[in-house]
């Protein structure tokens, strides 16, 4: 099976034959068609499985298809873009795997207008204030420095379509369950959300009861 197969916008397709990604991982196999087709996910995969591409290009053709549409018919000339609005948010556990994602996310991106910011604790807010007040699509984000964003109104998170919680379980043992809590209440309520966790326990089934809504599970 291809990644054109999986019916992702050529501009994806082509930019994956770029990188020499030859063919799709389990995980994206999997994963892929269920978030195209807009169910929420759980989905227990270990770094290294391909999990990044995973949710980042059924997001990225999403957010490709909805800039098509809003290509004039008549003059074929693209109706001008107002400042971008988030339409995703990845949330992870560290600055680390931050930097990851971000980087992942501009290798399948390079080439398009997509936008993806990343914020973090640990240095100072105000670099990521302006960046945030310049606009970007996708927003990678730490917790804690997003609620501290949210709580200076540096964002807003109306027009959100996808929330992807990475590392999952990391998360939690880091102890950030209630600051989750305070990001969820600031969120629309119709969204698709993804949960990628090395583990599926207990505590991650319990936990994802309260994001999730009849999640597809998938295992790697
Ligand atoms: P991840 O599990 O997201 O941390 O990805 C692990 C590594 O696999 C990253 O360096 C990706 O660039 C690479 N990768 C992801 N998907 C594919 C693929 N389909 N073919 C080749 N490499 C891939």
């Amino acid at each position: 099976m291809s990644f054109a197969a999986l019916s992702l916008d050529t501009f994806l397709v082509n930019r994956l034959a770029e990188l020499n990604y030859q063919q799709p991982t389990p995980i994206q196999l999997r994963a892929i068609p269920v978030i195209l087709s807009g169910k929420d996910v759980m989905a227990g995969a270990q770094t290294g499985t391909g999990k990044t591409a995973a949710f980042a290009l059924p997001i990225l053709h999403n957010i490709l298809s909805r800039r098509n549409v809003s290509i004039d018919p008549h003059s074929g000339a693209e109706t001008p873009s107002a400042k971008a609005v988030i339409s995703c948010l990845v949330l992870v556990p560290t600055r680390e795997l931050a930097q990851q994602v971000q980087l992942s996310i501009e290798q399948y991106a390079k080439g398009s207008d997509i936008g993806c910011v990343m914020v973090y604790g640990g240095v100072s807010i105000g670099a990521q204030v302006q960046q945030l007040a310049a606009g970007t699509d996708i927003l990678v984000a730490t917790p804690g420095r997003l609620l501290d964003l949210l709580r200076k109104r540096a964002l807003s998170l109306s027009q959100l379509t996808h929330l992807v919680f990475d590392e999952a379980d990391r998360m939690l043992d880091m102890g950030f369950k209630d600051e989750i809590v305070e990001v969820l209440k600031r969120l629309p309520s119709t969204r698709q959300t993804l949960l990628f966790s090395a583990t599926l326990d207990d505590r991650m089934l319990s936990f994802s009861r309260r994001l999730l809504r009849s999640p597809q599970v998938i295992e790697v």
